[in-house]
């Protein structure tokens, strides 16, 4: 059954500032930025919580901008933002693919890159392509900053570091030398949830991640290092059977994402190696 939306109540920040205050102040309240994961809650009567937070006007939380070689993506930063990006399009081609496959046309316009990290869906499509950019999740409260690699922003099945009293302000992404790949596999060719999601580049050392796997994005620390050094993909593919976990679910079977995870590390590395 749908959420009664009557006795919910939505806070309406003007600034930043205003929007910490309120989270410290005011909490516990779920953040909104798109709302197209929290929807999904409410329409299914699932959402436990009663006190939102609209990020949506905070225009601070816009922009995509150079730094130190890479880029930061604002928080409301959109999914058709990043594909019609210049700046996205020139150095990270695997980024718009992956903001492309999220959704259809409607959730893309909505949809944020911070929301789909915040989530922490094992699934979500542009994390895979974080984890191998190395990136860095700005976090801050009404008490200051921190900056959390990507990496280890994760501690389990949809959990995180990021405290209650906080908010996902922007996305830092370094600059990536060498050819990035992305491919997800889902049920159907568009608007499909992954049943795996890769991200892989391979310059100065290659770098592999994928979701949908394990109950986290995953980088492949063996299977990165197996072909740093030379070994066969057969070799790189067994570790690979290794270091993920994936289970059988609504979606697919662990022993389907294991042979596809396979399957697309082999073709990304032959298409890389050409
Ligand atoms: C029909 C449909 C299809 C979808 N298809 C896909 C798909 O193919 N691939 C995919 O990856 N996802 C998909 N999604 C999920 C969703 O669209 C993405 O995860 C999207 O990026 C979420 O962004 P949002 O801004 O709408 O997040 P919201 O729904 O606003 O928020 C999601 C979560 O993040 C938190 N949050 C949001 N912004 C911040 C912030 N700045 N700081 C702290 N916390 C924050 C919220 O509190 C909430 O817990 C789909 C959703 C729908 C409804």
């Amino acid at each position: 059954m749908k959420t009664a939306v009557t006795p919910l109540a939505l806070l309406q920040p003007g600034t930043l500032d205003d929007a910490l205050a309120m989270l410290r102040d005011e909490g516990p309240l779920v953040p909104l930025a798109g709302c197209t994961d929290v929807y999904v809650t409410l329409n299914f009567g699932t959402q436990p919580a009663a006190r939102f937070l609209n990020l949506w006007g905070l225009d601070e939380l816009r922009g995509i901008g150079e730094m130190d070689g890479g880029l930061r993506v604002g928080a409301l930063a959109t999914h058709t933002d990043l594909q019609r990006s210049p700046l996205v399009r020139e150095r990270l081609p695997f980024l718009v693919e992956a903001c492309g496959q999220v959704g259809g046309v409607q959730i893309q316009n909505r949809g944020t890159l911070a929301g789909n990290v915040a989530n922490a869906s094992p699934a979500g499509d542009t994390l895979p392509v974080l984890a191998v950019a190395d990136a860095v999740v700005v976090l801050r409260s009404a008490e200051g900053e921190r900056r959390v690699p990507f990496n280890g922003f994760y501690t389990g099945y949809r959990a995180t570091v990021m405290r209650p009293d906080e908010l996902i302000v922007a996305i830092e992404i370094p600059r990536i030398d060498g050819d990035q790949w992305f491919r997800k596999v889902g049920t159907r060719a568009a608007q499909a949830i992954s049943k795996v999601v890769m991200a892989a580049v391979r310059g100065d050392r290659p770098r592999v991640a994928l979701g949908s796997v394990a109950p986290t994005v995953v980088r492949l620390p063996g299977v990165e290092e197996a072909l740093a050094r030379g070994a066969p993909i057969e070799e790189a593919q067994r570790i690979l059977m290794q270091e993920v976990t994936p289970i059988d679910d609504i979606r697919s079977t662990a022993g389907y994402r294991k042979r596809v995870a396979a399957n697309l590390l082999a073709r990304w590395w032959a298409s890389a190696a050409m």
